[in-house]
């Protein structure tokens, strides 16, 4: 699939068919070389393929606010098994649900998804907080941002890596120091 990449953005419908062997990388290239106020809400490693991954839902940075991959298709282009090139009209609503979650390379080939384009901010700010700790002391963060992360506004995506030796570890402070700006978290 890799030399069926193409990707073929329009701003006036906010929409971009995107061919099955696109990587996300080659999408997200292709949408920031159109426009600088829109983006796709899909994963966040840029090797993945389109295929597979809106096939089987795909979560990324923006799927708080806006949904997974599969939520933002809409139209779809598919080879079944007799050989039929089908879109959306042609493969009917239970077959259009279907390949929108139900994993790749079940209900034909994906030749190309059709996908709505998100508004993004211009500015977007990111940080990283680290914790280097015991288990225990681990464990209990990890137990707090299970319960704290599903309330924040859908603006703020928070995810936690959790794993010995960590790059961003290197330039963490000590927990003792941060605990009395941490009260109540930890
Ligand atoms: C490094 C890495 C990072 C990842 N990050 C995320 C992430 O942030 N969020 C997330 O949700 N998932 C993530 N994943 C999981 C990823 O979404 C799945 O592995 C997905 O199936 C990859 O699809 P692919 O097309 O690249 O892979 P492949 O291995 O090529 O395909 C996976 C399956 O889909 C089928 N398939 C591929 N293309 C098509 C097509 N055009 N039509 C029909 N079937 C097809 C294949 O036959 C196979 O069964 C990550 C995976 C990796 C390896």
């Amino acid at each position: 699939m890799m030399n069926l990449n193409r990707v073929s953005v329009d701003l006036e419908t906010e929409t971009a068919w995107v061919e099955g062997g696109a990587t996300l990388g080659e999408t997200y290239h292709a949408i920031a070389k159109a426009s600088n106020v829109h983006g796709f809400s899909a994963g966040s490693c840029p090797t993945v393929g389109v295929g597979g991954h809106i096939a089987g839902g795909g979560f990324g940075l923006m799927s708080r606010k806006y949904g997974l991959a599969a939520d933002n298709v809409v139209d779809a282009l598919l080879v079944d098994a007799d050989g039929r090139l089908l879109d959306r009209e042609g493969m009917g609503d239970d077959v259009f649900w279907a390949i929108r979650g139900g994993g790749g390379g079940v209900w034909g080939v994906a030749y190309s998804w059709k996908i709505q384009l998100l508004k993004v901010p211009q500015i977007v700010t990111a940080f990283v907080v680290s914790r280097p700790g015991q288990k225990r002391h681990v464990a209990k963060l990890v137990d707090k941002w299970q319960h704290v992360s599903p309330y924040l506004e859908d603006d703020f995506y928070i995810s936690c890596f959790v794993g010995a030796g960590l790059p961003e570890a290197k330039n963490a402070t000590s927990p003792r120091e941060y605990q009395p700006h941490l009260k109540g978290f930890i």
